[in-house]
């Protein structure tokens, strides 16, 4: 394929959704014959097959076409194999070349806020195996910035050392999930800094990966100073949308055709609600014709004042699937964001609840001085919202975060085999 050779589109560079189909249907048979380099392709694409012919792809088979059955090129021009965060049993693999590299980097970067040479941008998201920590540390790389990597599942970076970096290097721009930030939050204030005070160079906070609540959403800003600014994708397609200045996320329609499946008619449509379907249209390495996201949204194509022709799309993902009480879904989109409504002086930041058959149990980390309120007014807004039998319960700070996972510090060493007589030779060669 030519892909290194082609130009792909810039934001602006159409003017209507029918030129942007237009161009996106032009595409097309480059996208099938690339695809049909793939074992797997080859056995589901007949001659003369069309997009709308064909089946979608699910994450299944990618599973059983694990680790090489989508390869449409010679292996030698792979840059980075990953796998999908999940549980066990067969991985979902994905991989991309060096020029799949420039496209998954330039759709990180089209957020609203952008990533520029002067920037310090500290990524704490995982490096090992999936994508997201490579795809915004490329994306950084591509605008100049300075990199932070602060991979969040790495002993070498505890939430002390977040907030260090956060507050001695001046970092910028972040880019972590939701939780993270209330995290880093709760752990700035364990060291005494205020987290909208002491951090001035902070210019906002990206997020994904984790479903975001409007009120959940408001108190990361307000308690940081800065917006938060979110986007959408997976491992096996890089990022698929992000956000506008008003907060409204775009489909990258120029880079992807969207689709929205109904499981339950079965039909495929532009827009409204189901699964979201893509099909990238410039991958060398891996190409997925109608992949599966299974990812519950809604794609409008209404206007949006910020100007973007891109249709619009709400991600619910599993935040839209509920546990019963008492003959009623409760779903944790719901719920934070009632958690989340309490007034920023009740100081809540953690919570959790269990969804018993015929009570709600919803414990909140909340300062003494403040729990009798919390807890009456989130009692109040859980009953008016979801009308269900609930419990809550206000428990000390330090009860669902504890204290030594904010503050705590671990040493980072290597292994050795040799120890001095005073010394733990516990910490031979397992040395994490
Ligand atoms: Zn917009």
């Amino acid at each position: 394929m030519t892909a290194a050779l082609t130009r792909r589109p810039r934001l602006g560079d159409w003017r209507s959704h029918e030129e942007l189909a237009a161009s996106r249907r032009a595409r097309l048979p480059e996208v099938l014959s690339q695809a049909a380099r793939t074992p797997f392709y080859q056995r589901r694409l007949t001659e003369g097959a069309t997009l709308e012919d064909l089946a979608l792809t699910t994450k299944q088979d990618l599973r059983d076409n694990y680790p090489y059955g989508l390869l449409a090129v010679p292996k030698e021009e792979l840059a980075t194999y990953h796998e999908s965060s999940g549980t066990a049993g067969r991985p979902t693999a994905s991989y991309y070349t060096a020029d799949d590299w420039h496209d998954l980097s330039e759709r990180y970067a089209r957020k609203w806020v952008g990533i520029t040479a002067s920037d310090t941008f500290l990524v704490r998201t995982p490096y090992a195996l999936m994508i997201t920590g490579h795809l915004a540390h490329a994306a950084a790389r591509l605008h100049g910035a300075t990199v932070v990597p602060g991979d969040n599942r790495s002993l070498a970076m505890p939430y002390s050392r977040v907030v260090r970096v956060l507050h001695d290097l001046g970092v910028t721009l972040t880019w972590s999930m939701p939780t993270e930030t209330l995290l880093w939050a709760a752990a700035a204030r364990a060291q005494g800094h205020e987290p909208g005070r002491d951090f001035p160079n902070l210019r906002a906070l990206f997020v994904g990966g984790e479903p975001l609540s409007p009120a959940r959403r408001r108190r990361i800003a307000e308690l940081w100073g800065v917006p938060v600014v979110e986007e959408y994708g997976s491992t096996e397609t890089g990022s698929l949308a992000g956000e506008c200045e008003h907060g409204r996320m775009h489909l990258w329609a120029d880079r992807a055709v969207f689709e929205v499946y109904d499981p339950a008619t079965g039909r495929l449509g532009a827009e409204g609600s189901g699964q979201l379907v893509v099909t990238p249209l410039y991958r060398e390495a891996m190409p997925l014709l109608r992949y599966n996201l299974e990812d519950a949204v809604e794609v409008s194509y209404d206007d949006c004042p910020c100007g973007w022709v891109l249709p619009t799309v709400r991600v619910l993902g599993r935040s839209a699937f509920g546990y019963p009480v008492a003959g009623r879904a409760v779903t944790q989109a719901v719920l934070e964001d009632l958690v989340f409504q309490l007034p920023a002086g009740d100081e809540v930041l953690f919570w959790r609840a269990r969804a018993h058959a015929d009570l709600l149990r919803v414990e909140i980390e909340v300062p003494d001085a403040r729990r009798e309120p919390a807890t009456r007014a989130l009692r109040a807004a859980i009953d008016e919202a979801l009308r269900v039998p609930c419990e809550v319960t206000g428990v000390a700070p330090g009860t669902l975060v504890p204290r030594t996972v904010l503050t705590g510090v671990h040493d980072v060493v290597k292994p050795r085999s040799l120890f001095g007589a005073d010394e733990d030779w516990d910490k031979a060669l397992l040395y994490y």
